[in-house]
């Protein structure tokens, strides 16, 4: 019973990783070009060390060209700026994601601005924002794009639900909240300064907790049968061993949820088969081609 309940990131991203291959495979046969990703990783970063190799594994497993720059983590904003000119003009480079976080003497604003909006497939540039808010064609951040095909998936037409996204961060809350309210959702995004957390989540048919605090959302939060979508990645200690968890507590959430997800196996495998969507799209654009069916 309750394994219906899970949501299953991995599965999903995977029958996407698929679909993704069929149509490179298409678009080299029947268009003769390759999409290419390009990624800069500065510093040594552990964490962002892996999701770099990741992103490049999967780049490449999906007939994709993968680029990867690694630069020293005392490199210049000057430095790293004139390698984003490069990628830019470079045809070959439909995609560029510097990897976040920049070493402090970078300020990572100034440099995702600088990239061609059109090749800017982690959708922070300032453009990319404004065309989500006002209903433009741009490129989608990749992780609230991947929450938003999971919730899709599992509740078909999503108008007239209430949301409620905790977290308002650029990255994950904010163009979570966007796309909800694009789908016609009714929107509450409830940060640091909400005066009563578990009054709004609630109401709420559809949780989205993006807070980077372990298992903060309890389950008598809920409303019965509300879909829970986690996207906190949080590593703690529990009984003398690491372990991930997220911003939900996945087991006092479960009974009272319609639908969750786990964590791992949930959200983050969805990131960077969007990252390789987003690709795909940004290179059609760019050739002037249909996305292949
Ligand atoms: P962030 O730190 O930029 O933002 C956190 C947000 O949570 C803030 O807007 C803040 O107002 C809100 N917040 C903090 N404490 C709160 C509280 N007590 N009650 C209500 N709201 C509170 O974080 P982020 O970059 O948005 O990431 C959030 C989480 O998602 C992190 O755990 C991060 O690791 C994870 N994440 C996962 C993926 C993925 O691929 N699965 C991608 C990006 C981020």
């Amino acid at each position: 019973m309750s394994d219906q309940k899970i949501i299953d990131g991995k599965a999903f991203a995977e029958k996407i990783r698929t679909k993704i291959t069929e149509q490179v495979a298409s678009l080299q046969k029947h268009n003769g070009f390759t999409p290419g990703l390009a990624v800069v990783l500065v510093g040594e970063d552990p964490a962002s060390k892996v999701y770099v190799r990741n992103k490049g594994e999967q780049t490449k497993a999906s007939g994709m060209a993968s680029f990867e720059h690694k630069l020293d983590a005392s490199t210049s904003q000057a430095t790293l700026l004139s390698l984003i000119d490069q990628l830019n003009k470079d045809p070959k480079v439909n995609g560029i994601l510097v990897q976040l976080p920049l070493p402090k003497q970078i300020d990572a604003q100034a440099v995702i601005n600088a990239i061609d909006p059109d090749k800017d497939v982690d959708g922070f540039h300032v453009v990319n924002a404004g065309r989500l808010a006002t209903g433009g064609q741009g490129l989608v951040p990749c992780t609230p794009y991947g929450c938003l095909l999971l919730l899709k998936d599992r509740l078909g037409d999503l108008a007239g639900k209430h949301a409620v996204v905790i977290g308002r961060s650029n990255i994950v809350g904010k163009p979570m909240a966007q796309l909800l309210l694009n789908e016609s959702c009714t929107v509450t995004i409830a940060h640091s300064k909400t005066k009563d957390l578990p009054a709004e989540v609630r109401r709420a048919d559809i949780v989205i907790a993006a807070v980077g605090r372990p298992e903060m959302v309890k389950g008598d939060w809920l409303k019965e049968g509300a879909v829970v979508i986690d996207v906190g990645i949080n590593r703690i200690e529990k009984d003398g061993k690491f372990k991930l968890v997220g911003d939900v507590d996945f087991q006092s959430c479960i009974g009272r949820a319609g639908a969750i997800t786990p964590v791992p196996g949930g959200v983050g495998p969805m990131t960077i088969a969007m990252l390789l969507h987003s690709t795909l799209v940004a290179a059609c654009r760019q050739h002037g081609v249909e996305l292949p069916k």
